[in-house]
């Protein structure tokens, strides 16, 4: 069983695949090589290779100074981003690192990472191999991981495990009272029982963890995403990296506000009647939102990965839509009976449910699906959450999360310089935009009836990103990487 904090993780930008991901394999391997028996005693040193999507974007998404935190012991959801930033810059200084947090070990960045940007290991193209050379040059012990998109990550015998459960029948091997595999599943599951999607998940995530626990991590991951949403709005500055890109949020922010010094989430809050003149301004102030999140994401900030780090604004806009601009109480398009603590429960459960089909069923790796596996199913999952807050009928919420995927099927990745900032950042407030109109025609204006069910196109975007060719999934081979010149 998938949980919802697996799908949402609290991480550091820019990427959960090639940040996020090759941090924690790092840190699982220097943990590793620091309890086997006698190894340490035969460590000369550590060489790390890159293959695939992640030797040719990863400069670009900071995979490499992903990899010395997770050698250093940092693990992405509990280091503070400057404790990051001083390990990266002591083992530039230094070329050494604590393994683990704990042994001192030289690691020469020009020596030791090495980036096979012409090899793809079948399994994953998102791939790296840890080693561990004695003083001779022998390998004398090696791991490789996968870092199949959202922050997942599998050594080789989890991968294969994986993919032999996920050639099981449905259902034979899940420990959680209500199991799903499919989105029919789910709604069958929803009807017999009587339960709302968000139940279903309360249910089984009290297999995991107690109510209380599930309350307060949900607070969290929504306490982290309203953070990320001010910071991006209050800092200025100009992005890492070769294309100089100024950050637009704090423009828009105070264009919107008339030069305010407070953060949104006290401004939002006091001036409610300024922010409801013009109707076409609460698009604004999404596409706001999505862009402070993905600046920061830009920028190496922390941010919830939500299911990725370059779809991180997506559902926070959306969340920031219904928590800061939808009028409470007693709207009618909103399900009012619940508080907004309640709202935001019930949207990131259901949004989860829905990113566990995607996961599932597909992959929320760009570098297999182009980013209709990160925008998209954020997209996707973001229209559901907001359509369950609308008070959807299980019907409605599908057609929410259907609507949401079906208008991105075919959405490449092409990152220009392989920087997640352009397309990226915009992306996400079209994204966000495209999640709450999903979600309004679904609730406001159907019944639930519709003609392409979620499991068909959460299929049809699986064909389409195995189709898709290789240079338009996080390679930087292809579409506006290859049109555009970064200078
Ligand atoms: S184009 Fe989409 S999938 Fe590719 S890095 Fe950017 S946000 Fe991620």
């Amino acid at each position: 069983m998938i949980s919802v904090f697996e799908l949402f993780k609290i991480g550091v930008g820019p990427s959960s695949s090639h940040t996020v991901g090759p941090m924690i394999a790092a840190c699982r391997f220097g943990h590793e090589v620091v309890k086997q028996p006698g190894l340490l005693e035969r460590l000369d040193r550590v060489r790390v290779e890159l293959y695939g999507s992640l030797a040719l974007t990863g400069l670009g998404h900071a995979t490499d100074t992903a990899i010395f935190c997770g050698l250093a012991g940092c693990l992405p959801d509990c280091t503070e981003v400057q404790v990051l930033k001083e390990t990266v810059e002591s083992l530039r200084k230094y070329s050494m690192l604590k393994l683990a947090g704990q042994v001192a070990i030289s690691f020469d960045e020009k020596r030791d990472l090495v980036w096979l940007r012409n090899e793809t290991l079948p399994a994953h193209p998102n791939a790296m191999q840890f080693s561990v050379i004695d003083s001779q040059g022998q390998v004398v012990f090696a791991k490789r991981y996968y870092s199949t998109g959202g922050g997942f990550v599998y050594d080789e015998q989890g991968l294969a495990e994986l993919k032999e459960s996920l050639s099981k029948p449905q259902n034979q091997d899940q420990a959680a009272p209500y199991p799903f595999t499919t989105a029919a599943v789910l709604i069958e599951m929803a009807r017999t029982n009587d339960l709302r999607i968000d139940q279903i998940i309360d249910s089984n995530e009290l297999v995991l963890r107690s109510e209380d626990q599930i309350a307060e991590q949900l607070d969290r991951l929504w306490s982290v995403m309203a953070a990320c949403i001010d910071r991006g709005c209050m800092t200025e500055g100009i992005l890492p990296g070769s294309l100089h890109i100024r950050r637009r949020a704090p423009g828009i922010y105070q264009k919107l506000t008339q030069g305010t010094q407070l953060l949104p989430s006290q401004w939002l809050l006091e001036h409610a009647q300024e922010k409801l003149k013009d109707p076409l301004q609460q698009l604004d102030w999404v596409s706001l939102f999505a862009l402070a999140v993905n600046e920061e994401n830009a920028a190496g900030g922390q941010v919830v990965t939500a299911p990725t780090n370059g779809a991180a604004g997506v559902i926070p806009a959306v969340l920031g839509y219904y928590v800061y601009l939808v009028p409470d109480p007693g709207h009618p398009d909103f399900d009012r009976t619940i508080s907004d603590r309640e709202g935001v429960h019930r949207f990131l459960k259901t949004a989860g449910a829905i990113g566990m089909l995607y996961k599932r069923n597909a992959s929320l790796s760009a570098a297999e699906m182009g980013c209709q596996g990160e925008v998209g199913v954020a997209c996707s999952m973001a229209a559901a959450g907001l359509a369950a807050c609308m008070g959807g009928t299980i019907e409605q919420i599908e057609n929410a999360a259907e609507i949401g995927m079906e208008h991105n099927l075919g959405l490449t990745c092409d990152p220009i310089a392989g920087l997640v900032q352009v397309p990226c950042i915009e992306r996400n407030t079209m994204g966000a935009t495209k999640a709450i109109n999903a979600a309004r025609l679904a609730v406001l204006y159907g019944d639930g009836q519709h003609f392409v069910s979620l499991d068909r196109v959460i299929e049809t975007m699986r064909q389409t990103g195995v189709d898709m060719q290789a240079k338009y999934k996080e390679t930087s081979l292809g579409g506006l990487a290859v049109n555009v010149v970064d200078c």
